[in-house]
């Protein structure tokens, strides 16, 4: 990338940008502006030291985050991201976009999220252990099954909940499975909840396809990310019979016009780790592949991946935000310009958390669904929600953009929550 384009993304921030929409939310449905302000900050933020003893014998200090955003419509939720780049506004711009995403898809959830600034792949497994054990011991005395629910997020899995949930347990002197989502299916997690959020993003990516008439056998679809949400949103298209033609990680992509062998690739990816060393299609860059000639742009890694540096080369004409904040206002802007239509990550990526409401009414009463239930339900509730923003949008927020419509439906029932608390 040249320099100048390094500038570029370096000053752009996706983060801090959901206010704005808010703000706009508020002004258009004349709400008052006391909804503006209870959303705009988090109700609550700590910020924690975790000692942790390493394999080499001495300890590390380690930062961690949780900010309880909101909780107007029940207890606050929202994963843990274990990341070098994890920083307090960060946390605190995904604990707003949880309030959203949670008030959108409608779970009796608020918002929160938590961070470790650390590089997971670095640590060995027992220093992962200790170092989620250590977050919870700190943090644990303001969570709870009523209080707030954390889940897997960026670089954090199944065993990591399961380590937290045991950490919980003996805090509480009784193992509480309704604290933490995402758990392992043994000691109290959901049937078809690690794949529900690339589940929920085909849904919504295929009644996207629907309204505008686009036929998705002909879709080429890009993927970008290969990990808990990328590598499950490829495999879910593949198995449905549509065509992922290009797919990346931190290792580079790989591109093939007539679609890649995408059990294949996700098999090579779960022995090695990686995409590369995988010889199904042409090598590419990941820069490169955000600009390919496709018709689904489905960035599924980090935020702030599409911006002005790239915005005016990008072809797709749906991008699916499965990431979080993956695109900046700028490029939005430039994407719109151009016609092409963006389904905004709260509600493209919002099947993680509704999988995690499932998995904790399963919690709190003992009684656990079949994956057929659990799918069912899952795409019963994401398409209504879909449909449900695309009439809000065409009747309250007059324009195109989706991700206005989203923000005015959520953020609408949020407000009648407040009022109706004495909120306002
Ligand atoms: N980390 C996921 C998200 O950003 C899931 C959160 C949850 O299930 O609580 O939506």
């Amino acid at each position: 990338m040249e320099k100048d384009q390094l500038a570029v993304k370096k000053k752009e921030n996706s983060f801090g940008v959901a206010d704005q929409w808010i703000r706009r939310s508020v002004e258009r449905l004349r709400l008052s502006s006391v909804v503006y302000e209870h959303l705009n900050r988090p109700m609550r933020s700590v910020e924690i030291s975790i000692p942790v003893k390493m394999d080499h014998g001495g300890v590390e200090l380690f930062r961690g985050y949780r900010v309880q955003h909101n909780n107007v419509l029940g207890p606050f939720k929202g994963g843990i991201r274990f990341h070098p780049a994890v920083t307090a506004e960060s946390v605190t711009a995904l604990s707003q976009l949880m309030t959203l995403k949670c008030a959108l898809i409608g779970v009796p959830f608020g918002g929160g999220k938590g961070g470790v600034v650390c590089d997971p792949h670095k640590l060995s497994l027992l220093e992962k252990e200790r170092l989620s054990r250590g977050y919870i011991r700190s943090l644990g005395f303001l969570l709870g099954p009523d209080v707030d629910i954390p889940a897997p997020d960026l670089f954090t899995d199944a065993q990591v909940m399961a380590w937290m949930a045991d950490e919980y347990g003996q805090l509480a002197r009784q193992y509480t499975p309704g604290v933490l989502t995402g758990k392992p299916v043994e000691v109290g997690g959901s049937l078809g909840r690690r794949e529900a959020t690339s589940r929920g993003c085909f849904y919504v990516t295929r009644e996207t396809a629907k309204l505008y008439n686009f036929p998705l056998e002909e879709a080429r679809i890009v993927i970008q990310g290969c990990g808990n949400v990328g590598g499950q949103v490829a495999r879910i298209f593949h198995k449905q019979g549509y065509r992922v033609t290009a797919i990346c990680d931190i290792s580079g992509g790989l591109y093939h016009p007539d679609g890649l062998d995408i059990p294949a690739l996700l098999e090579h990816v779960r022995k090695t780790g990686l995409i590369e060393g995988f010889s199904g299609g042409e090598k590419i860059s990941s820069e490169e592949l955000l600009t390919l000639d496709c018709d689904i742009l489905i960035p599924a890694a980090l935020e702030n991946q599409l911006t002005a540096a790239n915005a005016a080369e990008i072809k797709a004409r749906f991008v699916v935000e499965a990431a979080n904040g993956p695109t900046t206002p700028r490029a939005e802007q430039i994407l719109g310009e151009r016609g092409a239509v963006l389904v905004p990550d709260i509600l493209a990526n919002s099947g993680g958390v509704l999988a995690s409401y499932f998995e904790w009414v399963q919690n709190r009463q003992g009684y656990y669904w079949d994956l057929e239930q659990v799918n069912r339900r899952l795409e019963k509730m994401m398409v209504e929600a879909f449909h449900a923003v695309y009439q809000f949008g065409r009747e309250k927020c007059g324009g195109d953009s989706i991700r206005e419509a989203a923000y005015g439906f959520a953020v609408q029932r949020l407000a009648e929550a407040m009022r109706y608390r004495g909120w306002l």
